[in-house]
């Protein structure tokens, strides 16, 4: 020990780390020594290193990267717990979608999903509808549904129609072409998004501009959801309400990370604040969700811009969507709902139904 510094042996049983990982963590920039014998190369260690020597040991174990530990350690222990807990919100995340992965390739392995009524399903009925509401001048919103596709994209900027346009017919090219491989489906719509985030380029050249995109694929079994921005779908299935998207905003991520909360994102000042969108440049913010998702006889979706589910409430949603006969009923109610609600923002929906097979 010199000037009341630790050896490393001493340190290392301290901070009960190994003097192997101080090393690593040395050669890695995580924990440099207090100091290093220029001759011997010995390196010495401070008491009070003993709690960001722990630290790193704990984020090395939550298999976080070496660049974020870096930058966690550096700050204050505050701004550390938010760092840390956004850290964690997308290691879930990221572990959601590949649960659903996971769970797509164990069904295709097995050649079959006897709890999916597949063959019962024969198509969808569909309604759409986009509404410039009370306020706005223009509709930048676009809602599409066929047989096939059901989408719904919101444009922003001074091109943020085109943008919407230029999303949603990306993935119409899709539908024109023979239908995929089921595995093949993901790599299909991955690519789709792609051609769409190049097609927002193309069309709406606005250094601002671009759109969400939340759209839907009916593949013959399966539903494969696109999602990118603040739009939203939700399903009804049984009885029961479920939002099957996450909004890629400021304010979720704030939600998520236990900050504020819901009722609280609905009024912040940044709740329009997107992370990610179709915007023509940025491949990482462009990132879209894709999901398989397993269809069932009876369920009804709904996929709406924030205009709409912005001013009418989750449980007046679900009433419209309960008690309505038929998607083009529905999509008009929800339009009168927003209407009565003031309609700040263009209002777009989509409404579909999963047809039984007869008998
Ligand atoms: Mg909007």
């Amino acid at each position: 020990m010199e000037n009341g510094l630790l050896t490393i042996g001493a340190f290392a049983r301290a901070s009960r780390l190994s003097p192997k990982a101080l090393r690593l963590y040395d050669e890695l920039g995580l924990l440099r020594p207090a100091r290093v014998d220029p001759r011997s190369g010995y390196r010495f260690y401070a008491r009070d290193q003993i709690e960001r020597a722990r630290l790193v040991a704990w984020l090395r174990r939550l298999g976080m990267p070496l660049a974020r530990i870096r930058t966690v350690c550096d700050l204050a222990p505050a701004e550390a717990a938010a760092e840390i807990a956004a850290y964690w919100t997308g290691v879930e995340a990221d572990t959601a979608a590949r649960r659903d992965l996971a769970a797509f390739l164990v069904d295709q392995l097995r050649g079959k999903d006897p709890a999916m009524p597949h063959e019962t399903i024969t198509g969808i009925r569909y309604a759409a509808l986009s509404d410039t509401g009370l306020v706005r001048e223009g509709n930048q919103d676009t809602a599409y549904a066929d047989s096939r596709l059901l989408a719904v994209a919101d444009g922003f900027g001074a091109d943020g129609a085109a943008a919407g346009t230029a999303a949603i017919e990306a993935l119409r090219t899709l539908e024109s072409a023979s239908a995929p491989l089921p595995g093949d489906i993901l790599n299909t719509l991955s690519e789709a998004v792609g051609r769409a985030n190049r097609a927002v380029a193309e069309r709406s050249p606005g250094e601002d501009s671009g759109t969400t995109l939340t759209a839907m694929l009916w593949t013959g079994s399966r539903l494969a959801l696109v999602h990118v921005g603040d739009s939203r779908a939700y399903l009804l299935r049984a009885g029961g309400f479920f939002r099957i998207t996450h909004d890629h905003t400021l304010v979720q991520s704030l939600v998520d990370e236990g900050r504020i909360t819901p009722e609280e994102a609905s009024t912040h000042p940044q709740r329009t604040l997107l992370l990610r969108a179709l915007n023509g440049r940025d491949g990482e913010a462009a990132a879209a969700d894709l999901k398989l998702h397993d269809a069932r006889p009876g369920d009804r979706y709904l996929l709406c811009s924030d205009g709409l589910y912005g001013v009418v409430k989750d449980a007046d949603l679900r009433r419209v969507l309960t008690t309505s006969s038929t998607p083009e009923q529905a999509v008009r109610e929800l339009i009168d709902l927003a209407h009565a609600a003031g309609a700040p923002d263009n209002v777009s929906c989509v409404v579909a139904d999963t047809v039984p097979a007869a008998g």
